[in-house]
């Protein structure tokens, strides 16, 4: 396999200044195995016989990262953003006694035994940018060209050091659509439990990353299959086998995880597929039998999922928004049932559930629901008209409220008192905004106030009207162009 993949030019520069100032420098891991697949990298990784201390004397905008010595340079690209090159000294490991860190770390090692630490053969390639030479002392490339998933080394021994690598397996095979190698899978089922020892943040990142992968469906049933997820969402295994009423052909686990992968088929964020693989986690505990109905019932299974998913995404100690936006999604998803129910009044009650700025990724949660339950997508029009009156029912109202002054300010300047005259100089004030919007500042409108406070009340209460009339207009105008626009009537 050749790689003609091409390096970025700041990628190089760091290796080059590497090896300038006689240090050996190799492009390591992830990037590696990504740019012999053609794939474009997430990220820089790069390793070298330098000391942190060396590393960082040669670059300007660099920074410690971690324990590890790891260096991250910070170089701004052609396209003017930033990418960060992080280089980690050649790094052999003490023993594992806790089953997640080494219990000492020396930076003295060769480039050989920094591959033989790493995790998997695929990732334990190093490439020599300037040579255009490999490292590969696992047998990695074979196993990328075979797609073929393996632990350097003997895979107990290597999950014994640091169990998350189990998780780390399973989300690399879903990413690179690769087969776990069978003694690798036999380990990954046997050191299951000990990600009971490892961080949930460490947990959450590698979860997140399977999420985002193109087939996060496949992630999730192998780490259910290799007894994983009951480690990182318990939670979902309870729809394993639950059928559902006539409407569905699928289970609810099943369900909720073909919604998730329609998330990920439109390149959904992440919080859109949390909220799509956990919209009926709670269909299992409130499933109940209708005599009458001659069918299950899933009553509250909104409300009680909402809570579920809270509790189960704050022990994945997911930042607080992500929490609260994936509990709403779910608290939310079942809205407008059916066509006789979009109103305007069913939409403004959506927007303020779930509030302005997650009403549209509803929608998207909505959409994964329909084609997870193996129906055919909203009928466009239906769909279109849903979005319509949610866009409706966003929109500030045409009316007085708009204007930069208000009753109180109106009697402040004129001395008016409480009465009829008021409605009528606002609504002739909003008369004239509307002709010309430019027009609606405090400077303005203060001194068209003096002026008509001064007419007879008979022709204010006619400019008033005037007013009243065009408002409506107005109003109908920006509900016909949104509606318009969403192809409705
Ligand atoms: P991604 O494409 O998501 O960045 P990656 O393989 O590069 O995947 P990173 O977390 O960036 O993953 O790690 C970089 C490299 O460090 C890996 O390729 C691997 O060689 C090594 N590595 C990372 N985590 C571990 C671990 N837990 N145990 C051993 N080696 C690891
Ligand atoms: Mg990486």
């Amino acid at each position: 396999m050749e790689i003609n993949y091409p390096i970025p030019k700041e990628v190089s520069r760091v290796t080059e200044t590497l090896r300038n100032a006689g240090f050996e420098a190799y492009l390591v891991g992830g990037c590696v195995r990504d740019i012999l697949q053609g794939i474009k990298p997430k990220d820089w990784d790069a390793t070298t016989n330098a000391t942190p201390e060396q590393i960082q004397a040669l670059f300007e905008n660099s920074f410690y990262e971690n324990d590890y010595g790891t260096v991250g340079i910070v170089n701004e690209t052609e396209d003017e953003t930033l990418n960060v090159v992080e280089v980690t000294p050649y790094r052999t490991e003490g023993a594992y006694t806790d089953k997640r860190r080494p219990d000492s770390v020396s930076f003295h090692g060769k480039l050989d035994d920094d591959l033989t630490r790493r995790d998997f053969t695929i990732n334990a390639i190093a490439f020599d940018d300037s040579k255009g030479h490999l490292k590969d002392i696992s047998n990695g490339l074979k196993d990328i060209k075979d797609k073929v998933l393996r632990t350097v080394g003997n895979p107990e021994e290597r999950f014994n050091e640091d169990a998350l690598r189990v998780l780390r397996a399973v989300r690399l095979a879903t990413d690179l659509g690769f087969t776990i190698e069978s003694e690798t899978q036999n380990a990954i089922v046997k050191k299951a439990g000990d990600l009971k020892h490892i961080s949930m943040e460490r947990i959450r990142d590698e979860f997140s990353k399977m999420i985002m992968t193109k087939n996060p469906m496949v992630g999730i049933v192998i780490c259910q299959k290799l007894g994983l997820l009951k480690y990182i969402a318990p939670d979902l295994e309870r729809g394993i086998g639950v059928e559902q009423n006539g409407d569905h052909i699928y289970t609810v686990w099943e369900h909720n995880l073909r919604a998730l992968q329609h998330a990920a088929d439109r390149d959904w964020p992440l919080h859109v597929r949390l909220g799509a693989l956990f919209h009926d986690v709670s269909k299992p505990e409130t499933r109940r039998w209708s005599d009458e109905k001659n069918n299950w019932t899933f009553y509250g299974h909104d409300v009680v999922g909402g809570r579920v998913t809270e509790k189960a995404l704050e022990r994945l100690k997911y930042p607080k928004k992500i929490v609260e936006v994936v509990t709403l999604l779910v608290r939310h998803h079942l809205f407008f049932s059916d066509i006789e129910k979009i109103t305007l009044s069913a939409a403004r009650r959506i927007v303020k559930n779930v509030g302005p700025d997650n009403v549209w990724d509803l929608m998207k949660v909505r959409a994964c629901d329909r084609i997870g339950m193996g129906r055919p997508k909203e009928a466009p029009y239906r769909l279109r008209k849903y979005e319509s009156m949610i866009e409706e029912a966003m929109r500030a109202p045409v009316s007085v409220g708009m204007l930069k002054i208000d009753g109180v300010k109106i009697m402040e300047v004129t001395r008016e008192t409480p009465g009829p005259k008021l409605g009528f100089i606002l609504h002739a004030l909003l008369e004239e905004v509307l002709d010309d919007p430019e027009r609606n500042t405090e400077e303005y409108l203060v001194k068209r106030t003096l002026d008509l406070a001064k007419l007879p009340i008979d022709e204010l209460k006619k400019l008033g009207e005037e007013g009243k009339g065009k408002k409506d207009e107005a109003e109908q105008g920006e509900l016909a162009v949104i509606r318009k626009r969403h192809g409705v009537n």
